[in-house]
């Protein structure tokens, strides 16, 4: 595929992808509308393209002549040790591929961009890191949700529900103690504990709360319910990964927000 003209020009002063170069890409949520313009020309010069399960299809059909290496990994459950995939990365590089490495939403939000950065430093290996939108931006926008609101909210807290890493578990009483909103990535498999923590922070029972389901995905599901009633919501929804769990008072502001459009 090449890019527009017009496309072309505005890309025309950015780096370009070189051989032996692994770029770090976030793909955005799921919607192809999400990509940015640097991601698709990264898509279209890559020779190697090393990617996730939250990634759409049709987006990793851009990279149409790169070969694939899948490296899917979903819901906290790794199928291919980390450092395989960073030695994989290193190896592509060595071979003087251009290796795109494409993951859902932001590549250094809860996804191990930053490992893998780390381990091409190690070996000496040029990359860059292109942004993505990420799940939370993009969910929260489908949903009709704001991230911040004059009045509601002056600052936004992003946590991962699962910590494969002790060290990296949120202190729930101390994040509920701020009343500021919270996003939760991977939030499902303990969703009855985090809950009860917010809780027993001093998080109320009718504190909003949200959940949204395939965010921007043409199967996307809102579901908004209390901090109380989230979980008991969540089984009679049947509401599967990937999700996004939303509490704080920005939930409450949908109903006002809902546009026909
Ligand atoms: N780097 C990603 C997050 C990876 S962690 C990002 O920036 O979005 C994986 C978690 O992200 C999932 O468990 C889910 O909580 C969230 N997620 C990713 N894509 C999503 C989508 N389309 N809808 C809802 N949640 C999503």
């Amino acid at each position: 595929m090449t890019l527009p003209n017009s496309m072309a020009q505005l890309l025309a002063h950015k780096p370009r992808l070189q051989a032996g170069h692994v770029w770090l890409v976030g793909a955005g949520p799921g919607d192809p509308g999400l990509l940015t313009l640097e991601a698709l020309a990264a898509l279209t010069e890559a020779d190697a393209l090393v990617h996730d399960a939250l990634v759409s299809a049709e987006i990793v059909a851009v990279a149409a002549q790169a070969e694939k290496f899948f490296v899917g990994k979903r819901g906290g459950r790794l199928s291919i040790p980390q450092a395989d995939i960073n030695a994989l990365l290193v190896r592509l590089a060595r071979e003087g591929r251009k290796v795109v490495r494409l993951k859902g939403g932001h590549p250094t939000v809860f996804a191990r961009g930053g490992e893998e950065a780390l381990a091409l430093v190690e070996n000496g290996i040029p990359y860059r890191v292109l942004p993505g939108v990420t799940s939370a931006f993009g969910g929260l926008a489908s949903a009709g949700i704001p991230l911040t609101m004059r009045g509601v909210n002056g600052a936004l807290i992003l946590a991962t529900g699962f910590a494969a890493v002790s060290d990296d578990r949120p202190d729930w009483g101390a994040l509920a103690r701020t009343g500021h909103p919270l996003i939760i990535y991977m939030g499902l498999t303990h969703m009855a504990e985090t809950v009860a923590d917010l809780m027993a922070g001093g998080l109320p029972r009718d504190t909003p709360a949200a959940l949204i389901e395939n965010a921007t995905l043409p199967q996307e599901r809102t579901i908004v319910a209390t901090l109380g009633t989230l979980v008991a919501v969540a089984a009679r929804e049947n509401v599967s990964s990937p999700a996004l769990i939303v509490v704080g008072h920005i939930v409450a502001l949908r109903e006002k927000m809902d546009s026909p459009a």
